[in-house]
């Protein structure tokens, strides 16, 4: 049995979820099939540590696609970005009143999940296939995805959302540029004693980095401890107390007494980029296309830039009366969406390197920087601007 749709999105989560309702969006005429391996339509997606920063240019199409409301009551607002280092006598402090609002939400990524399912299943034009994966896939004339279950999928698009470690990208030999960090990501939530003031903290310590996450209970914070594999490793190995007192010395006790209260997850870390980002019909959108470090908290706000770009070129074909799966949409789709991803690439890079290294002349950039930007305003605006997304 045959089922014609517009657009075929393997991989329904963060990214694939989001652009079948921002497509959904471009026209009620679209028709859009998610195909996803997890059973997401019975289960609620469970806490897996992670709250993601969500920038004010991201809210924007959580508000056009209707997650806004469902997600923003579980989330912290981020007025204030403190970014300290321990061996500069700098603080760059990025208030969000000096362009005129907050800088964005923390909401754990569970929430968002749940919202993105529930939007998705209103909407007439997206059909979910779930559980399922795909057997065979046929670019000739179109997009034809054979299904586990035997169903055939006919598109003019195929959208891979397949996440990091995409299968679609390495069984079409997308050549991918893969950057072990031998770094991992601790997170979790703790409580604290003072109120966190919806102030993100970003502590550059020995070992590693230290994101403090506003939640919505003032005295909630969510935790991003990034440190080499090794430190991690005996990190986790502590017993509560010793846990605790490596924290607090890590937060420079900033908010009083803390406890954890959540399970602890951990990350490796490691970034991914495909030299292109598309193969005939198929275009590689969100992680599959680049994957980056956590350390801006940017992964999914850079999934959201992508899924803006194939909106507004999808819009535009459709309102010259072209299709949507054209030569010309791929390829803009190819040069845009790439360019967004290497400009983050190379921030979340230098901001990683520049806080990690025992160089001389970068510790001596990043010294200046730090108080550099903080006393030039046209400079720390456009950083504000840049946290922020907008
Ligand atoms: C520690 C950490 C902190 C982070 N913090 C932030 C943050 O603060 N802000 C931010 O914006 N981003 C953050 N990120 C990045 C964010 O997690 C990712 O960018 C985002 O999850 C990518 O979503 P995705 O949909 O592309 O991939 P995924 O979420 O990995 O989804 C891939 C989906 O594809 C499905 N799938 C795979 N193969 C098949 C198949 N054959 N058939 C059907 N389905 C299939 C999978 O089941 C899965 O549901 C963080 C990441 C880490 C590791």
């Amino acid at each position: 049995m045959s089922q014609n749709f517009d657009f075929t999105i393997i991989g329904g989560s963060f990214a694939g979820m989001t652009a079948a309702l921002a497509l959904s969006n471009v026209s009620p005429n679209l028709k859009i099939a998610i195909v996803e391996k997890q059973d997401i339509l019975k289960q609620d997606r469970k806490r897996d540590g992670r709250a993601y920063a969500i920038s004010a240019a991201s809210l924007k199409l959580f508000k056009e696609i209707g997650i806004f409301d469902e997600t923003s009551k579980e989330a912290g607002v981020i007025s204030d970005i403190k970014i300290t280092d321990y061996k500069s006598p700098f603080l760059l402090d990025f208030l969000g009143r000096e362009v005129g609002g907050d800088l964005g939400l923390i909401i754990e990524n569970y929430h968002i999940h749940n919202a993105l399912r529930n939007q998705t299943l209103l909407r007439e034009n997206i059909t979910f296939f779930a559980p399922n994966s795909y057997e065979e896939i046929n670019f000739e004339g179109g997009v034809a995805v054979k299904l586990d279950n035997g169903k055939i999928l006919n598109s003019e698009l195929l959208l891979a959302c397949d996440g990091r470690f995409s299968k679609l990208r390495e069984t079409y030999q997308i050549h991918t540029t893969q950057k072990r960090y031998y770094q991992t990501a601790i997170v979790f939530n703790i409580s604290h004693e003072r109120s966190h003031e919806n102030i993100a903290w970003e502590k550059f310590l020995p070992g590693g980095p230290l994101a403090i996450l506003p939640m919505k209970n003032i005295n909630q914070s969510s935790i991003v401890w990034i440190s080499p594999d090794q430190t991690a490793e005996a990190i986790l190995s502590l017993d509560e107390k010793n846990f605790i007192s490596q924290l607090t010395k890590k937060m420079e006790n900033c908010l009083g007494k803390t406890e954890v209260i959540s399970e602890k997850f951990s990350y490796p870390l490691i970034a991914v980029e495909a030299e292109k980002f598309f193969h005939k019909k198929m275009l590689l959108i969100g992680d599959a296309a680049c994957g980056v470090h956590p350390i801006a908290g940017q992964g999914f706000n850079l999934a959201i830039a992508g899924i803006n770009i194939l909106c507004d070129l999808a819009k535009e074909n459709l309102r010259r009366g072209e299709e949507v799966s054209s030569q010309s949409l791929i390829d803009s789709y190819n040069k845009k969406a790439k360019y967004e991803a290497q400009k983050m690439l190379v921030a979340t890079d230098i901001l990683n390197s520049l806080f990690e290294t025992r160089s001389l002349s970068l510790s001596l950039a990043r010294d200046f920087g730090l108080g550099l930007v903080n006393k030039i305003p046209s400079l720390k605006r456009f950083f504000i601007k840049s946290a922020g997304g907008s």
